[in-house]
């Protein structure tokens, strides 16, 4: 099998992040998966998070831990955002500094505010559902019980104000590839607008 060879990027540019950011059932896992597949210099970040596995989600989904050994990574500094979402922690542990690979991180909306906080220069790109309709079939696709179901639509309501309100870039994923093309499309202009392109 043939390696694949990443190109750095111009000494002293610092790699890009990009936050893939939007409301649950809104395609964002199928979305960075295809973005890493079809640019495979992008690299996707891997979160912690503290919810148990659902039932035949991948064992490398998340980095899967009890609330004692996330706290203490927090304490140590260890992630460059984490939050409380409907009861659970998550966060993106502080990248590599020595990858040059532009990152991308799929986070929801409170986390998206702490990285652009950080990394002004980060692109943030915030994913709507082409309905509600089709939004609800993919939380309950997912394998959640009802109640859950409920939950992450109210939460999903209340995200896309403010979502929409910081994002750099709204798309509306209703063509999976379509999207796609698009965010690579708002990648590569990042990427020429800081000299990397
Ligand atoms: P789920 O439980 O459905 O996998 O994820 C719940 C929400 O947490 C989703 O909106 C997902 O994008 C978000 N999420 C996943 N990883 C992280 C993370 O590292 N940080 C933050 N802030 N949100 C995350």
């Amino acid at each position: 099998m043939s390696e694949r060879v990443t190109p750095a990027p111009p000494a002293g540019s610092a790699p890009l992040i990009i936050v893939v950011s939007g409301p649950g059932g809104v395609g964002k896992g199928t979305i960075v998966d295809e973005l890493v597949r079809r640019d495979p210099t992008l690299l996707l970040s891997r979160s912690w998070t503290t919810r148990g596995q659902r039932p035949g989600e991948r064992d490398d989904a998340y980095v899967f831990v009890a609330r004692s050994a996330f706290e203490e990574h927090v304490s140590r500094g260890g992630f460059l955002e984490w939050t409380e979402f409907l009861g659970n922690y998550y966060g993106t542990p502080v990248p590599d500094p020595d990858s040059h690979r532009d990152l991308v991180l799929e986070i929801e909306v409170d986390g998206a505010r702490q990285v652009k906080a950080r990394h002004p220069e980060a692109l943030l790109i915030f994913v709507l559902p082409p309905s509600r309709d089709e939004q609800r079939r993919r939380l309950i696709g997912r394998g959640d019980p009802d109640d859950k179901v409920l939950e992450r639509l109210r939460k999903a309501e209340e995200e896309e104000p403010i979502g929409r309100a910081m994002a750099d870039h709204v798309v509306v994923n209703d063509d999976l590839e379509a999207t796609v093309d698009e965010m690579l499309r708002l990648v590569a202009a990042r990427r020429k607008a800081s000299g990397r392109g």
